[in-house]
């Protein structure tokens, strides 16, 4: 909006065309831009072309942009236009050159059992409908070309969320690093953390695996007060700096991200979200608080099913939680809470039950399906 007065105002009166022009150039962008994200969830024709070509799709705006310039002139319209062009272009290329940095993985056969049901039988077809660029089909064996630190991840929203597919190997094992250096940070840094949510579920239920879908990771951070806030966002945030991960604040909310890609300078900092999923873990935050008489620990952010407490947060019993325990996961030691059982049924309820908790519900129908047969065919 400020960007459409900025070019609309002049020392001569005000040029209406020209903030037309800019206004209908950033709402083109803005659709081009968001396009990844919402298509999350399954969206019009349109939404998912623009997502499915969202590397290159900010440079068909050139050509608005040129026919704008043609229609009118205004040095701070071709300024406005020049800079958004300049950082398409940037995007596109740093795309086309993280592309290139993969390197291969061995599909298992449970990956790939998922993937042929999903595919309906025809993998190469399935692949190409989709843009499933990492799937390579041969004939000795088939292999996923993964996602490294330096290239973007794999675009797990779509593949996890909307095709019901497994989480990439290469996007597992960066998961996995994930989880263990922020757990080992926040150890070394003297904060009590548990795994929470999806992670600790994978841990109990999945004897010490991640989810079958996985797409974060959740820890969770106790702190006695703001200045141990202060500290938290602090240390960690100038670990990740140090080592090589993005981190990310949320003070309101009382939680941050940290994910796997590299930090980025502005203007490239925003750029994380255009891509179709991230490879990221959520660290909330708990305090120890009374509710209704209780010793709870408790959240600002709803989680699960997890009970409201009189502060209007979110919180369990302090006893389920603390003091913490260990589990193993992914064949390391973990801090978990003192009850973890307890835990995830105030989460989850009854988390014994598989939630197919795709997006896409005939992907989730498919899955549900395999899982069946596969269940019945280990008891017989
Ligand atoms: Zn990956």
């Amino acid at each position: 909006m400020g960007t459409v007065v900025h070019v609309g105002l002049s020392s001569d009166g005000i040029d209406a065309a020209a903030a037309t022009l800019v206004a209908i150039f950033i709402i083109g962008l803005f659709y081009v831009v968001a396009a990844p994200a919402i298509a999350f969830r399954p969206t019009s024709r349109s939404m998912e072309f623009l997502a499915r070509h969202a590397d290159h799709a900010g440079l068909w705006m050139s050509l608005p942009a040129l026919v704008a310039c043609g229609l009118v002139w205004n040095p701070k319209m071709l300024a406005v236009l020049l800079t958004a062009m300049a950082i398409e272009l940037a995007w596109y290329v740093r795309r086309r050159r993280a592309g290139g940095r993969r390197s291969l993985y061995r599909l298992d056969d449970h990956d790939l059992a998922v993937l042929k049901r999903q595919a309906g039988g025809n993998l190469a077809v399935f692949g190409k409908r989709h843009g499933i660029r990492e799937l390579e089909i041969n004939a000795n064996a088939d292999a996923w070309r993964g996602c490294t630190k330096e290239s973007a991840p794999c675009p797990f929203n779509l593949y996890v969320n909307r095709l019901g597919l497994n989480t990439a190997p290469c996007c597992r094992e960066h998961l996995a690093e994930l989880c263990r250096y922020v757990a080992s940070q926040l150890s070394e840094l003297n904060f009590v953390y548990w795994l929470d949510g999806g992670t600790l579920l994978g841990a109990v239920r999945e004897d010490g695996s991640l989810l079958k879908w996985e797409d974060d990771v959740d820890l969770s951070v106790l702190l006695q007060d703001d200045a141990s806030w202060d500290r938290l966002v602090a240390e960690l945030g100038a670990c990740c700096q140090r080592d090589g991960f993005s981190c990310d604040v949320f003070a309101k909310e009382g939680y941050l991200t940290i994910s796997y890609d590299p930090p980025q300078a502005w203007p490239l900092l925003y750029e994380r979200y255009r891509m179709r999923g991230e490879i990221r873990l959520d660290l909330f935050v708990y305090r120890e608080a009374d509710s209704r008489g209780s010793a709870v620990v408790e959240r600002r952010h709803y989680k699960a099913s997890m009970p409201e407490t009189e502060s209007g947060g979110y919180g369990v019993a302090r006893d389920i939680v603390l003091p913490t325990s260990t589990i193993t996961f992914l064949g390391e030691e973990y801090s978990c809470p003192g009850r973890p059982v307890a835990y995830l049924e105030q989460l989850y309820g009854d988390f014994r039950k598989v939630e197919y908790s795709y997006v896409d519900d005939s992907a989730a129908q498919t899955r549900r399906s395999l899982d069946v047969e596969d269940q019945a065919s280990g008891t017989s």
